[in-house]
């Protein structure tokens, strides 16, 4: 298909995924939904579990379908006896939303190890952190001038943006769409930075293309996969990430979705979902659910559904929307493949040109965008749990790495990045969407009790934009329900909220 006719190609799908008649969302007696069912036990459906049993109460069944492990895409392997997280690892400080999930479920935080990280281009590193942040500053003001001031400047104005979202949710505020949320956050401003490539927004910003090539790409390979010509707002979402003041949760990531299913009380079911359809009876409009268990299949009827899974043909989940007048269609789009390697044994520095493994100061190298470059980061990692005596091992010893790759690493290819290796342990991601500033954000609702939770991995794709689109699908759920229109898409929140405290 022509590039031209893509835009519209998208406007046709969304407006197929339109909302119904307003009256079907809840009945007018006011009557409490009895079955929520909730589709996928990653961060983003457990998330959500959570935040209906807030909103919706005690009285509601709320059952949470997970066809493989509780977590998703939060997971671990295990080396050695040890457990290293294998998907999502690192947590901002300022993403609010994990934090008290790990403060409710009385997790604690992981302590972080120092490393050092370099930038490699395929032939020498370019770029090496040092013991002396001021020196760190003073080299990279003589590389690229006040460009790191700028880019700064530029991801704080955005959190601080960003962080009105928690403000909003806690006054009960819900959006319709992912673009109302973003256009109550940063005006269309947000939005533009969906649809135009992050290497525009920095060099309109003043940002030197050589800081592009050699920090903000590396930086965009490693947490994405892709390159500078994703949106800028996903790209700041992943500079954001790069920030010092990251943590994770001990014992893995991925207690946090099992503790907030548990703390929600929602009925897991190790099972598959394969299609779902609209009913209309006595009841009201319901949403009939068809899945397989290891037992065999069955069928329930739920009166509100969230789909916490991405629904792209790429990333496979097998539901199929059956009954829906008009038909739906599959959701444009497709999911980045990454490759997490996690590598026991010895990092071959000669090949970053340190023949003396002693030498070596770095835990982490990242990579620019060269061709023929076979890997995007490589770097030594910690386990879930870190004992108090616990310390990195040296380049010299056995220890244990990750490496992010596009496509599996040949046999070839993981002797040139290691001496030798006593165990590969290999998981292909469909990591994130396959990021273009052409592409629209999917839709929340697809129909009136139906929702959506994954449309927001378009703007940005990480634990805590999971479970923000959470919270808000569970507000918008429960206003959806009690017709408190008043309490969606509302304009002006900045101003509205000062005047309500
Ligand atoms: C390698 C990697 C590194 C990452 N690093 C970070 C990071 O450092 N920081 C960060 O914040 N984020 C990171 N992310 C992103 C983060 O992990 C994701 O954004 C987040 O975990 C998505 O959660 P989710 O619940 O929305 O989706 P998922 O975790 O994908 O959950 C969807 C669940 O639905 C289930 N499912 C699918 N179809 C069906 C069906 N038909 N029936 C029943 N169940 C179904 C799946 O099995 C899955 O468990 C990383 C991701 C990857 C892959």
């Amino acid at each position: 298909m022509g590039c031209s006719l893509l835009p519209l190609f998208v406007a046709v799908l969304a407006a197929r995924f339109v909302v119904a008649d307003p009256e079907e969302h809840g009945p007018v007696d006011g009557a409490p939904p009895s079955k929520i069912a909730v589709v996928g036990a990653g961060i983003g459906g457990s998330a959500t579990a959570h935040f209906l049993r807030q909103h919706f109460g005690p009285e509601v069944q709320v059952d949470v379908f997970e066809k493989g492990e509780v977590g998703g895409r939060l997971a671990t392997v295990t080396v050695n006896h040890n457990d290293y997280e294998s998907g999502g690892s690192i947590i901002h400080s300022l993403n609010l939303h994990m934090q008290e999930f790990v403060k409710q479920l009385g997790l604690k935080y992981r302590r972080n190890v120092a490393g050092k990280m370099a930038v490699f281009n395929g032939e020498e590193v370019i770029l090496e952190e040092t013991d002396w942040y001021l020196l760190d500053l003073f080299r990279l003001w003589w590389r690229y001038g006040i460009s790191f001031i700028r880019l700064q400047m530029w991801v704080e104005e955005i959190m601080e943006k960003f962080m009105r979202i928690y403000k909003y949710q806690a006054h009960g505020y819900a959006f319709s769409s992912v673009e109302e949320l973003l256009d109550s956050l940063g005006s269309s401003g947000f939005i533009n930075m969906t649809r135009r490539p992050l290497s525009d927004s920095l060099l309109e910003l003043g940002v030197s293309q050589r800081f592009i090539d050699e920090v903000i790409a590396p930086v965009m390979r490693i947490n994405y996969g892709q390159n500078v010509s994703i949106p800028a707002f996903v790209g700041a979402v992943s500079l954001a990430g790069a920030q010092n003041n990251l943590w994770a949760v001990e014992g893995g990531n991925k207690l946090v979705c099992s503790g907030l299913l548990k703390m929600a009380s929602a009925n897991l079911l190790q099972a598959q979902v394969n299609s779902i359809s609209p009913i209309h009876s006595g009841e009201g409009l319901q949403y009939q659910l068809s899945f397989t268990t290891a037992t065999g299949t069955a069928s329930e009827l739920y009166d509100i559904v969230v789909l916490a899974t991405p629904l792209q043909a790429s990333v496979g989940s097998g539901v199929q929307f059956q009954g829906f007048t008009p038909p739906f269609d599959e959701l444009p789009g497709s999911y980045h493949s990454t490759v997490a390697t996690i590598v026991h044994g010895y990092l071959n520095t000669s090949f970053f040109g340190f023949p003396d493994p002693r030498l070596f100061p770095f835990a982490s190298v990242l990579t620019t965008d060269t061709p023929d470059l076979f890997f995007n980061s490589v770097a030594s990692v910690c386990p879930v749990n870190i004992s108090a005596g616990f310390r990195r091992k040296q380049p010299q010893e056995a220890g244990v790495y990750k490496v992010f790759s596009p496509q599996l690493l040949e046999k070839s290819q993981l002797k040139t990045l290691f001496r030798s290796y006593y165990s590969v342990q290999v998981t292909e991601w469909q990591a994130c969407p396959r990021y273009s500033s052409s592409q629209r954000l999917p839709p929340v609702e697809l129909h009136p009790n139906l929702y959506y939770l994954n449309g927001i991995e378009w703007a940005g794709s990480a634990m805590e934009m999971s479970s923000v689109a959470a919270k808000n699908i569970a507000l918008l759920a429960y206003h959806r329900w009690n017709r408190q229109t008043d309490m969606v898409d509302q304009r002006d929140l900045v101003h509205r909220i000062k005047t309500e405290l």
